[in-house]
């Protein structure tokens, strides 16, 4: 025998005589518990037994087998506890009502113990091992939850930005060539806007790497309210960012990148009790169809970042 712990069942008969036959029947297997009425069996499952399987009487003077059969699969406690009816009443309408009140078999007497010793043990194994598998479901289905928590966070970490929470390089990438793509296909123009931080290593070099890191994010919360929910906005790195605007030329493009420029050079980023001043070159490029990749529309807007450092910082530059 197994280190198992036994198994409990509750039999339900008026005649004490019966409930004897039946605890000789199921001992010492079982740990078997006698009630002669609905009032003890109500007892017994008030005192904490949770039974595993329940032996049923149906003609009982003060109750109907029936009727407590329907009120324990009503309980929470005994919902799934299969009960067994053990009865004088032979006929198949009697039978046929049994199942129906959920019974899950239905024995006659006179008590035959290897008969009701064997459905028993079917219906007990039957019960543990239908338990066992909710209770595998419940954990795979408690896992798999888990696993998707876990694989939706590290997509979360493998798409972003850590610093600033935008995007990072490669999820820009992945975005950007899908919305070539699209270009190639559809014709869907977009622009890319490149945009680079003025004198950031001065920044650094004056304040110190942790007031850096905070204009790096207030930059980019500054941008990431500017633009819109289909817009690509991602850190590329450093003190550089990329932007790409589906469905907008350079002319939406240039108004929006002068509104971040400006914003950006008004916006007051308090460290400790300095007011960094902060002011960024934007270039502005749309995608062409000579373009054989993303890079292109990259590089053109990145030469022209460089054009707008060389005039002079704080401004915003268009390729043509
Ligand atoms: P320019 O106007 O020509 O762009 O000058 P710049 O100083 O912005 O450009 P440069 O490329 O010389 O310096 C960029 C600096 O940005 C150097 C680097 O240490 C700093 N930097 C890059 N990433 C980070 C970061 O995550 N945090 C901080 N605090 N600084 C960073
Ligand atoms: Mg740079
Ligand atoms: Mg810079």
């Amino acid at each position: 025998m197994s280190a198992e712990q036994k198994k409990t069942i509750i039999v339900v008969d008026d005649l004490p005589e019966n409930i004897s036959i039946l605890i000789a029947a199921l001992t010492p297997e079982y740990t078997v518990l006698g009630a002669t009425s609905q009032a003890q069996l109500m007892t017994l499952l008030d005192k904490d037994i949770a039974p595993d399987l329940i032996l049923l009487d149906i003609v009982m003077p003060d109750c109907d087998g029936y009727q407590v059969c329907c009120q324990l699969k009503s309980m929470d406690k005994t919902a799934d506890v299969p009960i067994i009816f053990v009865t004088s009443k032979k006929e198949t309408k009697d039978e046929k009502k049994g199942f129906e009140v959920g019974a899950v078999d239905y024995i006659t007497k006179p008590i035959e113990p290897v008969v009701v010793k064997s459905r028993v043990k079917t219906h007990i194994d039957l019960y543990r091992n239908t338990l066992a598998l909710k209770e595998h479901i419940h954990q795979q289905e408690v896992r798999e939850r888990e696993l998707l928590a876990i694989k939706e966070e590290l997509a979360e970490l493998a798409s972003s930005d850590p610093l600033t929470g935008l995007k990072n390089r490669r999820c820009f990438f992945e975005g950007a060539e899908k919305e070539f793509l699209r270009f190639k296909r559809l014709s869907a123009s977009f622009t890319v806007l490149m945009i680079d931080l003025d004198n950031f290593k001065s920044i650094n070099d004056t304040y110190g790497h942790a007031a850096g890191d905070l204009v790096l994010k207030a930059f980019a919360e500054l941008t990431q309210g500017l633009f819109r929910d289909y817009d690509i906005v991602a850190r590329f790195g450093g003190e550089e960012f990329v932007i790409l605007l589906p469905e907008t030329n350079c002319d939406s493009a240039f108004r929006v990148a002068q509104r971040l420029r400006s914003q950006t050079a008004k916006h007051k980023i308090t460290y400790q009790d300095y007011r960094i001043k902060l002011t960024a070159s934007i270039g502005i490029a749309e995608v062409e169809k000579a373009d054989v990749d993303i890079n292109a529309s990259i590089e053109r807007a990145d030469n022209a970042v460089y054009l707008a450092k060389k005039q002079g910082r704080n401004q915003v530059i268009v390729s043509h």
